[in-house]
């Protein structure tokens, strides 16, 4: 079958591939704990998320090196079904790729040629695209003793044949009525299959389960903030922990919005201490002061925990960001290392978290050993290391007066990996800049299922920033967003080279033994650079935007890099800077080789369609009601290119259809739902009143 149909999809995208035909194994996804353990030494295959469990993304494989990227080309492509945002990290095993996609789909191909084996849609009902903060997005699938398991953006945890692409078992693993999503990829530690969740900006208590590979069944689950007291202990591996000290560090009612914490990304397992380091996410809401009465730490926000893999007990945890405020999540990735530092060989786990600061921390014990900034930050002075504590600025907790705060809550760094290459000794980090005006939001509502931040973002106001209209200060605001490959030198704590880009949001980095750094970029193009020093190598454009992480194996003999290419995640959703006013295309899977002879047909041009025009004339009032719920409800997914652009939709020059989409939601099915839950239908009309007024204020301001 696979022929046709691959044949078609070529046809399709335009891509050519080799018909080199390679050996398929007999035994598909042969995963088991040895080989992970040994995974540094088995450089053909990509068995993790991270390559190996110290998720270094070090691929040792240097056939493609200093000399000879130039002639690195296309070796084939796969198109995908979507311009949602495409995070994933590809697993390779034994000659055959296996990667998920936007919607928590899955494929498998064969390595060496692109040619696809199967392809599995869990048939998520698209209205919970509604509870994703961030887009649908996925980053990646695990693969253990014949199974493939991939976490669905409804909730469930899933087991496949890795030979068939069958469902062997499917698990709920949260309460969907909550909301609740997934986008993490599962990790497996000796048969057990770890899963948390998002969904801290909606408002849900977040937790950390273990589920048995075979069976499905669950093992154990850690909560990292602690229930409504009213309700006594959850029966988890985290009551303990929560009853000696970490149930004190909260105050107020944080449990009716869940308290946050979710564990959403980065989660290491450590073979040299038996442990697991687990990355918790923000509070929710964001704001301290409406979350815990500003009073406490509020464990464990923003904290990497310590965790036995088989018990889920506690070991240690540190926390980086104490009563946690401005969406500061330890959640990117950690990777473990073996360092020495002031002489002393040091076992640590290294993170680039929101917040801008690189920690280096003793994985024995959970101490800080270091912490400077990666890049520039405006909330602390520094990070004391005898207490492990940030020393802050106090006016960047936002409570008196509106602070324009760096990084804001799209963070430093984000879900982009990053990558350390025992070669150079030095950690390449797609890192951003993005400040944003925070104020108390001092009316706060709760809003179930929808945004519940706390925070009143800003234009920001006169005086804040440079600027006599609203329009320079946020001139002012796009100018200071950017981004910046920063090389880092964790022991030293500092940056040895870098790279501008006029674009935050860029992807993920991978470095190799052919002594190279790989990095897709925002612009659609993806770099080669000499990892010792920065310099450009080799370059290809790929027409879409990049926000993954490359990874690199061998097949057939021969040395491949490959990346997903689509844009998306929370900038594509909701970027300020409307810097990209085009709908990007389908995303992609790129695979490259040397002397590869694939190509790409150019992506069509798309202008951006017109601000609409409109005679309607509507009162202040109903402007300004507007322009509060527009920026309460619609901002969040609408404010960048992948969703449509409301201020040029045709639908709001027609008030029936506005009031068929937001408040009846017949658009349902593609995300988006009905908004009546939260605002009536005279909200929903100002709302329209308030996307065409600033319709034609941009209309008049462009002519
Ligand atoms: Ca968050």
């Amino acid at each position: 079958m696979g022929m046709v149909r691959f044949a078609r999809l070529i046809a399709g995208i335009g891509a050519l591939a080799l018909a080199a035909c390679s050996e398929a194994p007999t035994e598909f996804g042969a995963v088991d704990e040895a080989r992970l353990l040994d995974a540094a030494n088995d450089p053909d295959n990509w068995l993790s998320h991270g390559r190996t469990y110290a998720e270094d993304r070090f691929s040792p494989l240097a056939d493609i090196n200093l000399d000879n990227v130039g002639d690195l080309a296309l070796a084939f492509a796969v198109e995908l079904d979507t311009n949602r945002g495409q995070e994933a990290t590809p697993i390779v095993v034994d000659g055959v790729m296996y990667f998920s996609t936007a919607w928590s789909k899955v494929m498998a191909i064969d390595a060496a040629t692109g040619r696809e084996l199967w392809r599995y849609d869990p048939k998520v009902d698209g209205a919970k695209g509604a509870h994703a903060c961030c887009d649908v997005v996925n980053r990646g699938v695990a693969v253990w003793e014949g199974k493939v398991f991939v976490g669905a953006i409804d909730g469930r945890l899933i087991a496949l044949d890795a030979a068939t692409g069958d469902e062997i078992w499917d698990v709920v693993t949260v309460d969907q009525e909550q909301p609740y999503t997934i986008t993490q990829a599962p990790r497996v530690v000796r048969g057990k299959v770890y899963i948390g969740n998002s969904g801290a900006e909606m408002g849900v208590r977040g937790y950390l389960s273990a589920y048995d590979a075979q069976s499905g069944e669950l093992v154990w689950r850690f909560y990292t903030v602690p229930g409504n007291p009213a309700d006594g202990p959850d029966g988890a591996a985290s009551d303990e922990v929560f009853a000696q000290f970490a149930g004190e560090t909260w105050n107020g009612s944080w449990w009716e919005m869940g308290g946050g914490g979710t564990v959403w990304d980065s989660l290491v397992y450590d073979a040299d201490f038996d442990q697991l380091l687990v990355g918790v996410g923000n509070g929710s809401p964001w704001n301290h002061r409406a979350r815990s009465a500003g009073e406490g730490d509020n464990l464990f926000l923003s904290s990497i925990l310590a965790l036995d893999p088989d018990t889920g007990a506690y070991k240690w945890h540190y926390q980086l960001n104490p009563g946690e405020t401005w969406d500061y999540t330890a959640t990117q990735q950690m990777t473990l290392a073996d360092l020495e530092i002031d002489g002393r060989a040091r076992k640590v786990v290294m993170q680039a978290p929101k917040n801008g600061f690189f920690y280096v921390i003793d994985r024995s014990n959970g101490k800080l050993i270091s912490a400077e900034p990666y890049t520039y930050q405006n909330w602390a002075e520094r990070i004391d290391l005898e207490t492990g504590r940030p020393v802050e600025i106090p006016a960047a907790r936002f409570a008196d007066a509106p602070y324009l705060v760096t990084p804001s809550g799209l963070g430093a760094h984000a879900v982009h990996p990053m990558s350390y290459s025992p070669q150079t000794g030095l950690v390449y980090i797609p890192s951003m800049q993005v400040p944003s005006a925070y104020a108390d939001d001092v009316n706060y509502k709760r809003n179930i299922g929808r945004w519940n931040t706390g925070v009143t973002f800003l234009t920001p106001p006169a005086g804040l920033v440079p600027g006599d209209t609203p329009e320079a200060r946020r001139a002012y605001i796009t100018a200071q967003t950017k981004g910046r490959l920063v090389a880092w030198d964790p022991v030293a704590q500092r940056e040895v080279w870098g790279i501008d880009r006029d674009w935050p949001w860029n992807g993920g980095t991978l470095a190799t033994g052919g002594k190279l750094v790989f990095e897709g970029t925002a612009d659609g193009l993806f770099h080669a650079y000499d990892a010792s020093n920065g310099d450009e190598l080799w370059s290809f454009d790929t027409e879409r935007g990049i926000v993954a992480g490359p990874i690199s194996y061998r097949a057939n003999g021969e040395q491949f890099i490959a990346v997903m290419a689509g844009y998306g995640g929370s900038m594509g959703m909701a970027s300020e800077t409307g810097w990209m006013r085009r709908p990007p295309p389908n995303g992609m899977l790129l695979v490259f080789k040397l002397g590869g002879t694939g190509w790409l047909d150019p992506v069509p041009a798309v202008q951006p369609r017109p601000y609409t025009a409109t005679e309607e004339r509507f009162t202040q009032a109903q402007i300004a009601e507007g322009q509060t719920q527009f920026f309460a409800f619609c901002t969040i997914c609408h404010n960048g290119p992948t969703n449509p652009d409301l201020l040029s939709s045709p639908v709001a020059g027609d008030a029936d259809a506005w009031q068929a989409v937001v408040t009846e939601g017949i658009l349902s099915r593609r995300g988006m739902i009905s908004f009546a839950p939260w605002i009536d239908a005279d909200q929903v009309e100002a709302v329209r009143a308030y996307v065409l007024t600033e319709a034609e204020r941009r209309n008049e301001m462009e002519n």
